[in-house]
């Protein structure tokens, strides 16, 4: 099953991915979680990103499109959620050209949709776990132990691109760049759109509905 999650930033794909994982066994690939292990690895990579991800501008696509290329090659019996990726369509685009070389293609995707006015409250309260990529939320989603990771105990960290201003960017870059791949894999694929307001767990309820179809079929 290869699946992509597109949503505005803080829509919650990372958290609904966590969960698609543990209970479909795919394999999770976030394209921000690359982009953040490379620039702690201080790779040529993660140098070249940094500028664009601290303003909350997008990585140009040449980059992630060789990134996540090598990524998805990697994926065991090609099974995979992809989170983060594409945001462009021209990445999208490339996404496709690569599979279809292999007779592969997107089986489904999932639309997260957020009204705005929740994002800044979501992205501001976020706090992730720099090892395991886990996240949280202050208020909506809490760890056992407060500013602890519950996977393995690691102190949890507030993004730097997560305040404010950046997520104000972020939110104009997705609308521009990112919202028409939804339109893109809207004329290729199965989309579904999906309230993403709700709470978590109403979310995933809808998603899994979606994928236990899918997996029958
Ligand atoms: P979020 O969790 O809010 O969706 P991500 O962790 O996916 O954010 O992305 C963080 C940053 O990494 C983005 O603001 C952008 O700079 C960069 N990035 C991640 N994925 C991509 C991509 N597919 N194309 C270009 N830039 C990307
Ligand atoms: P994205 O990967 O799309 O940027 P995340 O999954 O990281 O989004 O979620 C952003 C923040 O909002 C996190 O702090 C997360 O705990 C919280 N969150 C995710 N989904 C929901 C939800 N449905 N309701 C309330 N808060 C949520």
């Amino acid at each position: 099953m290869r699946i992509v999650l597109l949503g505005a930033p803080g829509a919650g794909k990372g958290t609904q991915c966590k969960r698609i994982v543990t209970k479909y066994g795919l394999l999770h690939l976030s394209s921000g979680d690359i982009l953040r292990q490379e620039r702690t690895a201080g790779s040529e990579l993660g140098k070249k990103a940094q500028s664009y991800m601290d303003s909350g501008a997008l990585v140009p696509d040449q980059i992630i499109v060789e990134m996540m290329s090598s990524a998805i090659c990697k994926a065991p019996k090609s099974s995979f959620v992809l989170d983060g990726f594409p945001r462009t369509v021209n990445q999208a685009a490339e996404l496709d050209k690569s599979l279809m070389s292999d007779g592969q293609k997107i089986d489904f995707v999932l639309n997260l949709k957020i009204e705005d006015k929740l994002v800044a409250q979501r992205m501001t309260g976020r706090r992730s776990c720099p090892q395991c990529g886990s996240v949280y939320h202050i208020e909506n989603l809490k760890p056992k132990v407060e500013g602890i990771c519950d996977n393995d105990g690691i102190k949890l960290v507030h993004r730097p691109d997560d305040s404010l201003d950046v997520v104000e960017n972020r939110l104009k870059t997705y609308h521009k760049q990112t919202e028409p791949v939804v339109d893109y894999y809207k004329n290729n694929n199965v989309v579904y759109d999906l309230d993403a307001n709700k709470d978590a767990d109403d979310v995933s309820s809808l998603i899994f509905e979606k994928l236990d179809a899918l997996v029958k079929a």
